[in-house]
């Protein structure tokens, strides 16, 4: 068989399974709303989630430092390629997130494949089973043994770390806001098993960061735990409106990993474009908590609506609000008949969710009018009387 059979083989199991994907073009800014083949739709699926994207101060911030800097870096970090405008990010990061130092990853992705650099044969990581792909590849790049815990589960948790408890280094790693749920880990048990177990703690606040805490920092500082977290991960790509990602914690853990992370060491630094809209998007989070407060009021009020018409939103808790649809090809058909309404609700599939847990992920935002939530849950109710989801 040549490759293309080969190919096209795997290609058309996937549609029979309903899992084939392909890609929607949007020919406009990721805003409130969007358009996509001629087409004029309401962003539900955007993790958009302070509306930044196309804030036109970050538009601007991002103008200037182009200007002045040029459009690419030509070279990695440790080569010639590490700018003042990435220190000053850093610092930014380092005092947004409480600690001490931080180091920028040109995305999420690259920052968790730094897993593999924080731990070594010796090293067992317990994650949790709806962890991120990305923490998932970090684990598989490692080359320590990984443990996957049930989601949540915090008693198995406790379990493994008293089987492994002798392990020379221990480390829990967690998504603080899970991307598909919604849901939030119980970060305070975490901590408190961390520190009975004697295990470094690896959190991915790529979905909390400029949604939690008094000033957007995240989970961690909602819980006042951010002195308590070895590794703190977050992206610049999500409710800041930029794109890259960050590490933050101590000064050692920030110098051990220029040293060490090869998902940091061998690629071009991010540009002056994106670095400038990140330095600005930090500054707009923190002073400007009225964004936060809008977003979690159409957050109440989208989750509030889904479940008073009756539907499974799993436990969410935060802007990210799937409804859990279970079957694939439903799943598409609901998505498609909201599309036909106006609304852009994407439909989620294995093996980004496990089997028979198929969903339409609604991500809220700050940006959304009461207008628009309204039509939301109204097209929602009819889609699923339609599709005999509900009476
Ligand atoms: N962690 C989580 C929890 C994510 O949802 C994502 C991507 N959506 C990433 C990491 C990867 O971040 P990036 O898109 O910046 O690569």
């Amino acid at each position: 068989m040549n490759i293309e059979t080969l190919l096209r083989c795997d290609l058309d199991g996937k549609k029979k399974e309903g899992t084939y994907r392909k890609l929607q073009l949007i020919t406009s800014a990721q805003e409130r709303v969007i358009s996509i083949d001629g087409q004029e739709l309401i962003n539900f699926c955007s993790n958009n989630y302070l509306g930044l994207a196309n804030d036109p101060r970050l538009k601007e911030a991002s103008i200037e430092a182009l200007k002045k800097f040029g459009t690419g870096t030509a070279a990695s970090r440790l080569i010639c390629g590490s700018f003042g405008f990435h220190k000053k990010l850093e610092e930014g990061i380092a005092k947004f997130k409480h600690s001490q130092a931080a180091l920028v990853f040109n995305c999420g992705y690259m920052a968790n494949l730094a897993l593999s650099a924080l731990t070594d044969k010796d090293s067992i990581i317990f994650s949790d089973k709806f962890n991120h792909a990305s923490i998932v590849d970090g684990l598989i790049l490692s080359r320590a043994k990984f443990v996957r815990y049930n989601h949540s589960d915090m008693n198995q948790l406790e379990e493994l770390l008293k089987e492994y408890n002798s392990a020379k280094k221990k480390l829990i790693v967690t998504d603080t806001v899970f991307s598909m749920d919604g849901d939030l880990a119980d970060l305070r048990k975490i901590v408190s098993l961390a520190s009975e177990y004697k295990s470094y703690v690896y959190i991915d606040e790529a979905h909390a960061t400029g949604v939690f805490g008094p000033t957007g920092a995240g989970l961690a500082e909602e819980l006042a735990l951010s002195k308590q977290i070895d590794i703190q991960m977050g992206t610049l790509s999500k409710a800041l409106g930029s794109f890259g990602a960050f590490i933050a914690g101590s000064q050692t853990l920030i110098e051990y990993l220029i040293n060490t992370s090869r998902s940091f060491i061998y690629t071009t630094s991010l540009p002056a474009a994106v670095v400038g809209a990140s330095i600005k998007a930090i500054e707009i989070v923190q002073k400007e908590t009225n964004l936060k407060e809008k977003l979690w009021k159409n957050i109440k009020f989208i989750k509030q609506g889904l479940l008073d018409l009756g539907l499974d939103c799993s436990n969410s808790n935060s802007a990210i609000i799937p409804i859990i649809t279970h079957e694939n090809a439903l799943t598409m058909e609901f998505s498609k008949r909201l599309f036909k309404k106006g609304l852009f609700v994407q439909g989620i599939r294995p093996p980004t969710v496990p089997k028979g847990q198929a969903r339409l992920r609604i991500a809220a935002s700050a940006i959304h009018t009461q207008e628009d939530l309204d039509k939301l849950l109204e097209a929602i109710k009819l889609t699923a009387r339609e599709l005999g989801f509900i009476q």
